[in-house]
């Protein structure tokens, strides 16, 4: 290997394989680095990606990216008690589509091999290397490889970045853990038991009886021929309250009474879990520049939680794209300072969709961590439910059975309406 190259991306998620793509594609010598064995091995998502961005980086997505299905179906359920209260939502639209993150991922590191990048995978580096206030290159086992400008895509964990100095140490309160499983059920199974056609999907969020009542939320996506379904909670919350393991809360969420009919006869074929950003905004680096480095992705705190929806894969994508347009600017320039890069890539980033996003969602883990929302609400709103319309002899208003619901579970009205209002404003 040359120990020399124009740029370095280190981390071949989806970040830092678009970033790669696009810098070789301009004929930039570039060089990208991935610790995981094989491509996409170290990487962890719930399901879904959200086309739109991904579309203006990548033309050709939906006739060559592998798409299992195009997500036509929403679902937000409370399960409580052996009851479900849903919202449904149903659009003939493609918008989004279900996919593996190894098979997206590797389709980025195909698009990059061939437009001339370097790939190496199972080469952990060890550090991003600083001279005189500047990055010059990186370090991995014992080997030193120059280049005038790096890309940090190294996810969540960002101990690169925190040896820089550039991000702090995780903390509980920033991060959630994911965990998940994919059962292969069969296509035709998947179509009679969720009632989906060929090529539509299913993103079905859920709270309460999943997550056991923690704060976060438990998910289920229908793939090509497999189900997605995983749990992820708040560590800071979930390290006091949690009272099993959360594999076992995916586990418990495999044998629901009321949801394994969907996957039943199927066979697990993986297990994942990983860390995921609470918030992006608290997340984000105080820089996303520095003189010869940018940081992209998770790294950069890139990741949007509502809730109701996650979008981290697409604003990757972006991110690298952004970085390497900002790359491409430097390399005519012959100037890598942190002014330029700055100027070029943080400033884009920060006036785009995506900051744009992250400001207006700005709060929402606050949300994330007021146990009421996940332990007496999602109670309280099955109780008002089962009121309405398990009906014997009388039929009570709404306004009444919420306001007895809410008694019996002793919250006050006034808190509850406010808290709710809040919410609303967040999300
Ligand atoms: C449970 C869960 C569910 C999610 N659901 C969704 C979803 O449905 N939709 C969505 O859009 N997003 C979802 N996300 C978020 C999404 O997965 C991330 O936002 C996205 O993968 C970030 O891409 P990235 O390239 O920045 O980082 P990553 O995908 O984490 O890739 C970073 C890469 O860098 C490599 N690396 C790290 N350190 C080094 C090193 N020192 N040397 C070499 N290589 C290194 C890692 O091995 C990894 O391959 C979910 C996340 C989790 C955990």
């Amino acid at each position: 290997m040359a120990t020399k190259f124009d740029a370095i991306v280190v981390g071949a998620g989806p970040a830092g394989a678009t970033a790669a793509y696009k810098l070789a594609e301009a004929g930039i010598k570039t060089l990208l680095v991935e610790r995981g064995r094989g491509r996409g091995s170290k990487q962890v998502f719930g399901g879904r990606i959200y086309v739109t961005p991904v579309r203006e980086v990548f033309p050709d997505v939906e006739k060559t990216a592998p798409i299992h299905r195009w997500v036509k179906r929403e679902k937000i359920s409370i399960l409580h008690n052996s009851r479900i209260l849903s919202l449904e939502y149903e659009s003939p639209e493609k918008h989004s589509f279900t996919t593996y993150l190894t098979e997206f991922t590797s389709w980025i590191v195909d698009k990059a091999i061939n437009a001339g990048a370097v790939y190496v995978d199972e080469v952990r580096v060890d550090s991003i290397v600083e001279e005189d206030g500047r990055i010059t290159g990186i370090e991995a086992g014992g080997e030193r490889i120059e280049a005038s400008i790096v890309i940090d895509a190294e996810g969540v964990n960002r101990l690169l970045l925190e040896k820089l100095g550039l991000a702090e140490r995780l903390s509980p309160e920033e991060v959630a853990l994911g965990a998940k499983e994919v059962i292969k059920v069969g296509a035709d199974k998947i179509n009679e038991r969720f009632g989906l056609e060929e090529d539509s999907g299913l993103a079905w969020l859920l709270v309460g009886e999943p997550t056991d009542y923690l704060p976060g939320g438990a998910f289920i996506y229908t793939n090509r021929d497999s189900v997605s379904i995983g749990v992820v909670v708040y560590l800071a919350t979930a390290v006091k309250k949690a009272r099993e393991e959360i594999y076992r809360l995916v586990e418990k969420l495999r044998l629901h009474p009321q949801l394994r009919q969907y996957w039943e006869d199927g066979d697990i074929i993986e297990y994942s879990a990983h860390l995921t950003i609470e918030s992006g905004r608290r997340f984000m680096p105080r820089k996303l520049a520095t003189s010869g480095l940018i940081v992209v992705g998770d790294a950069a705190g890139l990741l949007l939680n509502t809730g109701y929806t996650f979008r981290g894969v697409d604003y990757a994508v972006y991110s690298g794209y952004l970085a390497a347009e900002a790359a491409k600017k430097a390399f005519n320039l012959g100037d890598f300072s942190e002014e330029t890069l700055r100027e070029n890539y943080e400033k884009k980033l920060l006036g785009s969709f995506i900051a744009k996003d992250l400001r207006n969602h700005t709060g929402v883990e606050q949300i994330m961590h007021e146990v009421e929302f996940f332990e007496k609400y999602p109670v309280v709103a099955i109780d008002t439910a089962r009121k309405l319309f398990e009906l014997g002899y009388e039929t009570p208003r709404i306004q009444e059975a919420l306001r007895s619901s809410l008694k019996t579970h002793h919250i006050n009205l006034l808190s509850f309406l406010y808290k709710m209002f809040k919410m609303v404003r967040k999300l």
